[in-house]
């Protein structure tokens, strides 16, 4: 026991209490600087883990939030994925484009726009040869997909992109060179967009083709752990067995506790 001013006997208890105290803070501060370096030095960095980064250590909890998103539709595979989403009253985000393979199915983008879902800009022509040439090649692929989605959606008001191939793909290099992708994502950024990647992959569009077991296995593995979950889906004739695996990708993120939007929603819950 130790002894204040006055003789009083001052529990040893409170200094012990004080110096764990001071060690938690010192530990948050650690985990906290350690977080951020963490999401500074991923090979995936975008907006999402930014906002994610930025809460995380606050304190209030962070619901569990889960993005589904669509690259490469509309397709053929639309109506059935739009069906679901609606049964299972689930929003999520549509990266379209607007080349051969899906020109005949355009006009369900306002199928998507109508059932409340949120349309995004991927890509109009896809190929990277094209679109990684240069920085002026890429704007000018984005302002045909507008042009080709103007008939069914407002396209001036969409601002959120994914790039074709991630924000960090190294296939562009081959074509616009290495520092292509820092100079799209700075002018995307001039330009009032909001870009983001994933961090859960269904590989579903894999050379592979993976059954719905496997796609569902795969965002289970990439989904472990994450508070906050973007999955990389697609929509194209080719992906039949990500509309057979929706439901039961569905189930599992409501049983694992998350709460389902789009890529704007998130955004606007997360600042
Ligand atoms: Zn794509």
């Amino acid at each position: 026991m130790r002894r204040n001013k006055k003789g009083k006997t001052v529990p040893q208890d409170l200094f012990v209490f004080l110096v764990l105290g001071l060690l938690a803070a010192v530990l948050a501060a650690v985990v906290h600087l350690l977080y951020h370096t963490e999401y500074a030095e991923t090979s995936t960095p975008n907006d999402c883990f930014a906002a994610v980064s930025a809460t995380a250590t606050g304190e209030t909890a962070v619901p569990k939030i889960v993005c589904l998103t669509f690259d490469d539709g509309p397709s053929a595979h639309t109506p059935e994925i739009l069906d679901i989403l609606e049964k299972e009253h689930v929003p999520a985000t549509f990266f379209v484009c607007a080349q051969d393979a899906n020109e005949a199915h355009l006009d369900k983008i306002a199928d998507i726009a109508a059932a409340g879902h949120q349309i995004a800009l991927h890509s109009a022509s896809h190929q990277y040869s094209k679109i990684y040439r240069s920085t002026d090649a890429f704007w000018q692929d984005i302002k045909q997909l507008r042009q080709a989605i103007s008939p069914y959606v407002d396209a001036d008001s969409l601002t959120w992109l994914r790039f074709p191939g991630g924000s960090t793909n190294t296939v562009s290099h081959k074509y616009g060179g290495s520092g292509i992708m820092k100079r799209l994502k700075a002018q995307a950024e001039e330009r009032g967009l909001h870009w983001i990647d994933w961090n859960v992959c269904a590989e579903d569009a894999t050379a592979s083709h993976p059954n719905a077991a496997q796609i569902l296995r795969n965002i289970r593995r990439d989904a472990d752990g994450r508070d906050t979950c973007v999955v990389l889906l697609h929509d194209t004739k080719a992906t039949g067995q990500t509309v057979k695996a929706l439901p039961d990708i569905i189930a599992w993120f409501r049983e694992q506790g998350y709460t389902f939007c789009t890529v704007s929603q998130m955004n606007d819950l997360q600042n």
